[in-house]
């Protein structure tokens, strides 16, 4: 029948190289497809691609009806010859964002492809790739938790992130090194859909923010600003290392976060609940998910190294806690957490694995013995 043919054309269309994943997130097995821009595309980014009706027209593949003439414009584009033009200036520090990642870094990469054609015209690529950027952003406070319009400069000259707490204040409230910094966003912890927490070390130890604008693209220019300092300081810092090495390099997400009870050094203190972050090798507790900064810090080196994680908790364990716990062994002293649910302790023990069967680096010494010296 005449009907199926368009449908079968485009069913073989999803066969070619490229098109077996989603052109704008990486999913498998994409469904949808924009008929004006000749990309297939998955069904959350057809959602996205369906608020820029401008430059996006959306259809499924299987349910929608095709003419003869959008087919032919499909075969004649495709994602890999869409990748070619949309994506041919990317910077290297750029966040690519791939399905797992959030709505807003999702969204601003589908408009900054398409709408706004980022990477075909470079000078637009100026409000992260400048090296200096200042401007306002909601951050939390942090006593009372409300947001407060903040003054912040990025500054690769100075190898700093400020904020100023009012508009004509001289000395900054904090300065946030480059080196240190990380961004990451976290919507549902911070309860804004742009809601990015940034990191920094202050006296070796890790200090938290959140902020965000109102304004998609400012969030997301902002978050690869501090992504472009960072390389271009780990460009100096570190002559010789190809793209490849420095990129991962640029920001982290965390391992795993959520709540857990531990107990004291004595392991007789009773078990508290607190919030855990797992950030590559440290693992952070804070009282509330929001804190300015941890409670406590625990470094988690590798096996090598007499690390070690158990299920379960000594036959010893005194006081009630949840069901589920977890030993962590140090070559100093064993860490008790206890967990709400098996999926959580099977989590938590699969993150702190992932860390502990990776050799240590030479410089993750010096972060381990600097930690040991810690009152
Ligand atoms: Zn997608």
């Amino acid at each position: 029948m005449a009907k199926d043919k368009p449908r079968k054309a485009l069913q073989e269309l999803l066969q070619r190289p490229g098109n077996q994943l989603c052109a704008d997130c990486s999913a498998p097995e994409p469904d949808w497809a924009s008929h004006t821009l000749g990309v297939f595309i998955c069904l959350n980014c057809s959602g996205i691609h369906r608020n820029i009706p401008q430059v996006s027209k959306v259809k499924s593949v299987r349910l929608d009806s095709w003419d003869d003439v959008q087919v032919e414009f499909m075969a004649a584009n495709g994602n890999n010859v869409a990748k070619a033009r949309y994506e041919s200036k990317i910077p290297p520090f750029y966040y690519k964002p791939t399905f797992p990642d959030c709505q807003l870094l999702r969204e601003q990469w589908i408009r900054a492809k398409y709408e706004r054609k980022e990477f075909i015209y470079t000078e637009k690529q100026e409000p992260y790739s400048a090296g200096y950027r200042e401007g306002l952003l909601w951050k939390r406070g942090r006593d009372n938790g409300q947001f407060l319009s903040r003054k912040f400069v990025l500054s690769e000259r100075e190898g700093a992130l400020k904020y100023f707490n009012k508009n004509d204040a001289k000395e900054p409230k904090a300065i946030m090194k480059i080196e240190h910094l990380n961004a990451t966003f976290q919507p549902s912890k911070i309860g804004n859909p742009h809601g990015l927490q940034i990191t920094y070390l202050k006296d070796n130890s890790t200090r938290n923010i959140f902020v965000y604008h109102e304004d998609g693209k400012e969030t997301v220019d902002w978050f690869n600003a501090i992504r472009a300092a960072r390389f271009h300081y780990l460009q100096v810092a570190f002559p010789g290392a190809s793209d490849v090495d420095l990129v991962p390099k640029l920001s982290r997400n965390y391992l795993k976060e959520g709540y857990m009870e531990k107990t004291g050094p004595k392991q007789t203190e009773g078990f508290k609940k607190r919030w855990f972050t797992m950030d590559d090798r440290r693992l952070m507790y804070f009282k509330d998910p929001l804190d300015a900064f941890a409670r406590g810090e625990v470094f988690i080196g590798s096996k090598e190294n007499s690390y070690k994680v158990l299920e379960g908790l000594p036959p010893s364990t005194q006081g009630n806690h949840w069901q589920y716990g977890i030993t962590i062994v140090t070559p100093d002293r064993k860490f008790l957490f206890a967990c709400e649910t098996e999926s959580d302790q099977q989590e938590w023990i699969t993150a702190f694995q992932k860390v502990i069967s990776r050799p240590m680096l030479p410089q993750e010494y010096a972060v381990e013995a600097h930690f040991k010296h810690k009152p």
